[in-house]
């Protein structure tokens, strides 16, 4: 039997055992995927290994870790430097980013959405402007402090700070800040973001399964607008292609791991 994992710290509330037991369950494999309360990131490779496993998820606060802990880097991790996703091929471990073309697949419906705005400057935030780049979307930053820019400026994004940001008009705005997520505030100034909402098509919100001030406020604006659990979903459907060698579609793979929603 093939044993995977989450590995995070907190972990108790991560669904990505129930989405891939789900999937697992539902496509007769001899396998299992469970969780893992991992405090210290440094010994990501040796928990891997000595729990025999044959891949894991990784989540906050060890994507950065689980980065460092691979034998080789595919895609588009190896210019985010955040990993969420490893497997084991001929004893080695390949590292994977599926946080960045899970969020794409989420919005394909904003995809004519040329203008981006990104609120926050954490790791969600790097793997979504890294892979919006590559699929020649104009992307700029916008974060509450200057500490976490100098990823973005390295990497050619415009990027402000609360302090210096000069308003332009973006089709998309997306919320990566964990502002909403256990209280009501919003990401940023509340009469900014109407002046970014009054010229905007799009809004997206990361945090999922719940509707944040920012999303309520997009809808007030009548924009088209989600919350973060396609994102969530899609970035299990291909991290489960990885884990099964691509043995089953992502449309395959999608159908019975949305049950577990
Ligand atoms: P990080 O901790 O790496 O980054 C958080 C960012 O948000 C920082 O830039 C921080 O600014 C900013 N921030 C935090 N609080 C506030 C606030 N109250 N007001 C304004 N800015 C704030 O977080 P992650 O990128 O790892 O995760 C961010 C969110 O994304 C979380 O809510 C998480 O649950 C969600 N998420 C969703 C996923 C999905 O599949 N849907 C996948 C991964 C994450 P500063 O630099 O100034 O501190």
């Amino acid at each position: 039997m093939k044993l995977f994992a989450i590995f995070g710290d907190p972990v108790s509330h991560s669904i990505s055992p129930l989405m891939h037991n789900t999937a697992i369950k539902n496509l007769f494999l001899d396998a299992c995927y469970t969780r893992y309360l991992l405090k210290n990131g440094d010994i990501l490779r040796e928990k891997f290994l000595t729990l025999k496993l044959s891949g894991v998820n990784v989540t906050v606060p060890h994507k950065e870790a689980a980065f460092r802990a691979c034998d080789e880097i595919r895609g588009v991790a190896s210019k985010i430097k955040a990993v969420n996703t490893i497997i084991k091929e001929n004893d080695r471990l390949i590292g994977y980013n599926t946080d960045a073309p899970g969020f794409y697949e989420a919005i394909k419906e904003f995809k004519d959405a040329k203008r981006v705005l990104i609120l926050g400057a954490g790791g969600t935030a790097k793997a979504i402007s890294i892979y919006l780049k590559e699929k020649n979307h104009s992307v700029n930053i916008l974060n509450r402090s200057q500490k976490r820019l100098s990823f973005f400026e390295e990497n050619g994004f415009i990027s402000y700070s609360w302090d210096n940001f000069k308003i332009s008009s973006y089709d998309l705005v997306i919320n990566t800040t964990s502002a909403g997520l256990s209280d009501q505030s919003l990401p940023v100034d509340e009469a900014l973001l109407d002046k970014l909402f009054v010229s905007a098509k799009y809004a997206v919100d990361v945090i999922y399964n719940k509707n944040t001030p920012f999303l309520q406020k997009a809808s007030d604006f009548g924009l088209k607008y989600k919350d973060g659990k396609d994102m969530l979903l899609y970035q299990g459907v291909i991290a489960f292609e990885y884990f099964f060698n691509h043995k089953f579609s992502q449309k395959t793979i999608l159908k019975e791991m949305k049950k577990a929603f």
